[in-house]
């Protein structure tokens, strides 16, 4: 067996967008395999395949694309003529020395002028097995399931499958900037909008030389690994302490990480803007710490009319934990950091700020050279998988 099949979401990629949605798919299949000695990855009628080259290796070419969003699932294949004796040979033979089980066979016609229907492929070729190995027909959760497609060329088989990441191709929604700290929330809200076929532009905001390195540390961390997904991260690292030290001078300590938020936000717009994205995403989650009561969130918002995005807003905070931990960024999130917004904060801020207050405080500030300050601070770091790999999903 020298071929992967990949099925894809169908329900997401209906309508017009579905040529469109598919060569991107295969374009990153590609690039993700890029260094594994795949041969081909092609689009066929409703699937792709991924033909191993003598040198892939299986393990290595499906921990890829269990990272490739748009994939709904994925199996080990072989392909033969669309001839149903040269099938059932082939079947055969991979099952030679395989201990017996329950098994059913469960078919699928691309191409629909094939002469039998789906039911009367998988009773020959389930007989064909039956009277072969004498395992028994289980078609209800059957130990072994064997699957065949065939299409106008080519037929596969396959034996058991299993479930890919889901969501859209990455690149098809379009750029999005992620505020995210080292905190557990937003690099799950980044990889809620990854999923969503959106390329995420990490944006974090660092306070040294006021505290230590600890925070951009963890978003480095957290940048490669949502990497694997997306395959190349521009992450922004925005200087914020002086900033955050010029509010201090002006600002009355309850309302202070309002004020930090709002030019959060202003900054991250322009990053945004200047990196082509279209919206701004946050890890904000309702009620979940002081600043993020109704009233704040609403206060924040004000500062820029870019379009924010809370993918887990409505979330429990076990619900975020559970997809931390699964996704792997959990382990560095609860690293111990030094958070900006720590920095000459009281302990308890204000829960309903209101936009006079705001207003009254910013009056005093020259906003916007501190704005321009520190997006012309920005620095930018790459990362890009795989390493060797040529150019990256969001071209
Ligand atoms: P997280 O776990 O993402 O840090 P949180 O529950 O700690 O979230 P807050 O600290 O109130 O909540 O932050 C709310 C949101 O503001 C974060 O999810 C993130 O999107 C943004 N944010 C907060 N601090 C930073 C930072 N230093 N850099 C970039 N974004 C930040
Ligand atoms: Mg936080």
């Amino acid at each position: 067996m020298t071929s992967i099949i990949v099925h894809y979401q169908e329900i997401a990629l209906k309508g017009r967008n579905r040529p469109y949605f598919i060569s991107k798919l295969v374009r990153n299949v590609r690039k993700q395999t890029a260094d594994l000695g795949v041969k081909d990855v092609r689009a066929l009628m409703g699937r792709i395949e991924v033909v191993l080259g003598p040198d892939a290796d299986y393990g290595q070419v499906t921990d890829r694309l269990r990272h490739v969003f748009g994939i709904a699932n994925f199996s080990k294949a072989g392909r033969t003529r669309v001839d149903l004796d040269v099938l059932g040979d082939a079947i055969l033979a991979d099952l030679e020395g395989h201990p017996p089980v329950t098994f059913r066979v469960s078919a699928k016609r691309g191409d629909k002028t094939f002469p039998m229907t789906s039911p009367e492929i998988e009773r020959a070729l389930g007989e064909r097995i039956y009277e072969t190995l004498h395992w028994p027909v289980k078609l209800d959760r059957p130990e072994l399931a064997v699957h065949v497609e065939l299409l106008a060329r080519e037929a596969f088989y396959s034996f058991g499958k299993e479930k890919g990441a889901g969501g859209m191709p990455t690149g098809v929604s379009g750029r999005v900037a992620c505020l995210m700290s080292g905190g557990i929330d937003s690099p799950v809200a980044a990889y809620r909008l990854m999923r969503r076929g959106c390329s995420v532009v990490p944006v974090h905001f660092h306070s040294y030389p006021f505290v230590t390195r600890a925070s951009q540390e963890k978003v480095r961390e957290i940048a490669a690994l949502l990497s694997r997904y997306q395959m190349r991260t521009n992450l922004r690292l925005v200087p914020f302490g002086e900033l955050q030290r010029q509010i201090v001078l002006s600002v009355a300590a309850p309302m202070r990480v309002v004020i930090y938020r709002r030019f959060m936000l202003r900054i991250a717009e322009r990053i945004a803007r200047d990196s082509r994205a279209k919206a701004l995403v946050t890890g904000e989650v309702i009620g979940q710490v002081a600043s993020q009561t109704l009233e704040n969130m609403t206060v924040i918002a004000e500062a820029t009319r870019m379009p924010i995005l809370r993918p887990l807003v409505g979330m429990d905070k076990d619900e975020i934990v559970a997809e931390a931990i699964r996704l792997g960024t959990y382990d560095i999130s609860i690293i111990p950091d030094q958070d900006c917004c720590q920095l000459f904060t009281p302990r308890s801020p204000e829960t309903h700020a209101r936009f006079w207050q705001v207003a009254e405080a910013e009056a005093k500030l020259p906003v916007e050279d501190m704005v321009k300050a520190a997006v012309e601070g920005t620095v930018t770091e790459e990362f890009r998988f795989p390493a060797t790999g040529a150019a990256a999903a969001d071209d």
